[in-house]
């Protein structure tokens, strides 16, 4: 029987052994996660009636491994999406909030009205957008790379960049759109100029083709399926269902693995020794990494500098959220919509704001509201160095700005996320071809999570479940 450990309790090292079940005959696993808590970045708490994702609070519904899991592990009538009737993205443009126009996919417009009748941008700029099908196209294969902004700059022009694309792509990895690897982060955006030589088209394709699917499955006219998917008790049942199906893997908590090594030493084909800061050590066939990129050079230090090397050079940035609970009746604005982006020209301490309890069912208890405020990521990180209390008073006085809210919130909660998004900037690929290769003459050892195909929480249970894949199927053999 093959050994392998698992190095990360977060959501990853959870779709690795529920993967792994299948083959508890071929397959001994242990799941080591530094924490007293499984699930890493997913946190939710409940507090008087509120449900409280702290951090991820949905995933993409496109994406299919988040829904199929939370499925398999019996969450299939706990699915949510988000309310039908509050679906509009805002932006803060010059302190006022601007709806978003309708139709955008990716951000990319797919309609001409609600583009003409918005007013984030001016008429020169949205006639600019509109003749971005007949930008040249740009090859960006081999090493050649690009930023989001750039990008989204060459192809829609720099005003339709910075207020809409920019706050919204660069919000989803709470990065800098000038230094995010548009190649790494929205790979279908260059795979658009690429096919079909316009983003406006291809979106528009895109759109076309997903109605016409749906239409297919049965959705009746007018019925805009959620883009998010959500649990009703919060993104924290996921981890504890899987957690539960979770027979016969040993799981442990309040352990973290502090270094491994090859054995024998040296062996590049060999087994693993992981030590655990319990000063015990085990054993293994497989060795499967989990954690954030900067940990995993740390554990990894010891079995080939070269990967711990590439490993220590991705970038990450750290954030946090501040909730604050209000009567409704103490809220003036009509929160309507799911919340609002704040472009990086704004020059605001605060990333975004939801409108939790307008966006999601489930959230708080009726007559109350929810609201939770970003902080930090890459333009941000110097706001972070303040204590719980100074972010809470930030987040007041930003509020209050935007949203004129002066009321004192009924209670407030404050969560950190330290070094946890990662940055995937310009050669992110080129990178992660390294990174391959040099994994490639290591048998055995897996590297996986979020710092390295795609930043959510699909993306992350997808890359689980590959290396149990590859696992089964090396064990087997
Ligand atoms: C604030 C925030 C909001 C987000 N919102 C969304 C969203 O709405 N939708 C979405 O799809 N994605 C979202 N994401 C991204 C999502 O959280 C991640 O894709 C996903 O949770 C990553 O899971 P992971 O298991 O790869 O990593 P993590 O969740 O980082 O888990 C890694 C685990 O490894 C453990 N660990 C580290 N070092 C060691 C060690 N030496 N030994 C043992 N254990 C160790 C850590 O304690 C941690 O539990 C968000 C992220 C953040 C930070």
């Amino acid at each position: 029987m093959k050994r392998v450990v698992i190095v990360g309790g977060g959501i990853t090292g959870l779709a690795v052994a529920h993967a792994l079940e299948k083959s508890a005959e071929a397959c001994r696993v242990h799941l080591f996660e530094a924490t007293p808590r499984l699930g890493g970045n997913i946190r939710t708490v409940w507090h008087s009636g509120f449900t409280i994702d702290g951090g991820p609070d949905s995933w993409v519904a496109t994406k299919p491994h988040a829904t199929r899991l939370a499925r398999a592990v019996g969450l299939g009538d706990e699915l949510i999406g988000t309310r039908p009737e509050s679906r509009k993205v805002h932006i803060l443009w010059q302190r006022r909030l601007h709806p978003m126009p309708e139709g955008l996919v990716l951000g990319i417009p797919t309609e001409v009205g609600p583009l003409a009748k918005s007013d984030l941008l001016p008429l020169d700029a949205k006639l600019r957008a509109l003749f971005e099908p007949l930008v040249p196209r740009k090859d960006l294969t081999g090493p050649s790379d690009e930023s989001i902004a750039s990008f989204v700059t060459r192809r829609l022009g720099a005003e339709f960049s910075e207020r809409l694309v920019s706050p919204l792509l660069g919000g989803i990895f709470a990065g800098d759109a000038e230094a995010l690897s548009v190649r790494a982060c929205v790979p279908q955006l260059v795979e658009a100029e690429r096919e079909y030589g316009s983003l406006v088209l291809a979106m528009r394709a895109q759109k076309a083709r997903r109605d016409r699917e749906r239409e297919a499955a049965g959705a009746k006219d007018g019925e805009t399926p959620s883009v998010f998917t959500s649990l009703k008790r919060g993104m924290g049942d996921l981890v504890t269902h899987v957690a539960h199906r979770l027979r016969d893997a040993d799981v442990a908590t309040e352990v973290a693995v502090t270094g491994a090594s090859a054995l024998p030493p040296g062996d590049p084909r060999g087994r693993f020794r992981v030590e655990t800061s319990r000063g015990a050590h085990i054993e293994c066939d497989h060795l499967v990494v989990t954690t954030p990129a900067h940990a995993a050079a740390r554990v990894l230090r010891g079995v080939s500098d070269d990967i711990a090397d590439e490993l220590a050079s991705f970038a990450y940035s750290s954030t946090a959220t501040v909730f604050l609970a209000y009567r409704k009746f103490d809220v003036k604005h009509d929160l309507e919509g799911t919340g609002f982006l704040v472009p990086a020209s704004e020059g605001r301490p605060l990333l975004a704001c939801t409108f939790v309890s307008s966006k999601w069912e489930h959230r708080a208890p009726s007559g109350q509201v929810l609201l939770r405020v970003f902080f930090g990521g890459a333009r941000g990180a110097d706001v972070l160095d303040a204590d719980d209390d100074a972010l809470v008073r930030l987040a007041r006085e930003e509020l209050l700005d935007v949203l004129g809210i002066e009321r004192k919130p009924s209670f407030t909660r404050v969560f950190r996320f330290d070094l946890a998004s990662p940055q995937p900037g310009i050669g992110h690929v080129s990178k992660m071809e390294r990174l391959r290769a040099l994994l490639a003459e290591r048998p055995g050892l897996y590297v996986g999570g979020n710092g390295y195909l795609g930043t959510g929480i699909p993306d992350a249970i997808k890359q689980g479940e590959e290396i149990a894949d590859a696992v089964m199927a090396s064990a087997r053999r």
